[in-house]
């Protein structure tokens, strides 16, 4: 069934899709591939409540269920036992294999995502910065987003943007994402002192309850894991590696690792790294994360994944980052492939989420500038 499927409709309140000679497209993933899939958040993008950062919606549930069902019908969903297995002992990868991810460790994993995987049966894995976990702090894009939605000014001169006009929905919109990409270019220790500056210039304070129930607590965890989704280490308090110390990082990593190990009360094989571009970890990195004790670490450079370079480099697996644009068909195209070869030359394929109007004074040349993977 699987092999023969060449038509697939996917229909609900919000897309209406219909494909055809699906299988020419997916004959471009190849037999020696593997896909990851790497989610953030999976949400009501119309919610007109404060719920963090937008751009780190990955999809809406409707979004999120088309393209499960889809990967369901064309794809072979794995675990990530399946993938140890397989690097461990060389048992083999089902054709078109497709691992689900998520970054963070957001609530909506589990009370939006998983329940609809659960129901098609499709394994998934959580990477979570454990300091978030149960402590009620927000992630610094989340904090962010709130000050520029909270702020009374219209105009005001904001730390690292200068001078910027808040007077519309959209401006405050550019101006959190242009703030939160400039700060990631900092090093990792001026986050607090970022943070406390720019609730000063834009007069908020946002009270705890805010972002108390943004993410997981271990309790939830606890008891995903016991229906089957698996956890992974995300650092402990989110840093991009490479604008730490070394000795910093290894700690970041070290401290997720067993923080997840004690929390669960087993051993935790996988790790992905924040921001996760080849810039934001190092071959020391990739060291410190099998000391710590995982067996294999996930990049955010696109995919698929050919399974000789997991295989010789299991600590830098590639992943194909999914955004709110990401209609079923454009997702396929990533799927099978494009996104890789068309990495840094090609936005119309959106191989990274949309960009944002550049408001930063400083130095944007950089194709990365306007990333917003978290
Ligand atoms: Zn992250």
């Amino acid at each position: 069934m699987r092999s023969g499927l060449s038509t697939i409709s996917v229909s609900h309140s919000s897309e209406s899709v219909r494909f055809s000679n699906l299988k020419n497209l997916l004959d471009f993933v190849r037999n020696d591939t593997l896909t990851v899939l790497c989610y953030h958040r999976v949400g009501d993008l119309n919610d007109d409540r404060f719920n963090g950062f937008r751009p780190n919606f990955s999809a809406s549930p409707e979004q999120f269920t088309s393209q499960m069902k889809v990967l369901k019908s064309l794809f072979s969903p794995i675990s990530l036992r399946d993938l140890l297995d397989w690097y461990e002992t060389g048992h083999p990868l089902p054709r078109r294999s497709v691992l689900v991810t998520f970054d963070d460790g957001y609530r909506d994993n589990g009370d939006v995502a998983w329940p609809i995987m659960r129901d098609l049966k499709i394994p998934g894995v959580v990477f979570l910065a454990t300091d978030y976990i149960g402590t009620g702090k927000p992630f610094l894009w989340d904090f962010a987003a709130y000050c520029f939605e909270a702020t009374k000014h219209e105009r005001v001169d904001v730390p690292l943007l200068g001078e910027t006009s808040l007077s519309t929905r959209s401006e405050r919109h550019k101006a959190a994402s242009a703030w939160i990409e400039a700060s990631k270019r900092l090093p990792a220790g001026t986050r607090k002192k970022l943070a406390d500056a720019l609730g000063a210039s834009l007069e908020v304070s946002p009270p705890p309850e805010v972002f108390a129930r943004l993410c997981l607590d271990w309790s939830d965890i606890r008891r995903l894991a016991k229906e089957g989704l698996d956890f992974g280490g995300h650092t402990h308090t989110h840093p991009i590696l490479t604008k730490l110390p070394l000795s910093e990082a290894q700690e970041e990593i070290a401290t997720s690792h067993n923080r997840l190990a004690a929390e669960l009360g087993h051993s935790v094989h996988a790790f992905a790294y924040p921001n996760g571009s080849s810039q934001d970890f190092s071959r020391e990195h990739e060291a410190a994360v099998q000391n710590a004790g995982f067996s294999i670490g996930f990049s955010l450079e696109p995919g698929p994944a050919r399974l000789d370079e997991i295989r010789l480099r299991p600590t830098a697996v590639r992943r194909i980052y999914v955004g709110q644009q990401d209609r079923i068909a454009r997702l396929l195209v990533k799927c099978a492939g494009a996104a890789r070869i068309a990495y840094g030359h090609d936005r119309l394929l959106e191989v990274r989420p949309p960009s944002v109007e550049p408001l930063v004074t400083q130095d944007c040349s950089d194709p990365r500038a306007t990333d917003e993977r978290l």
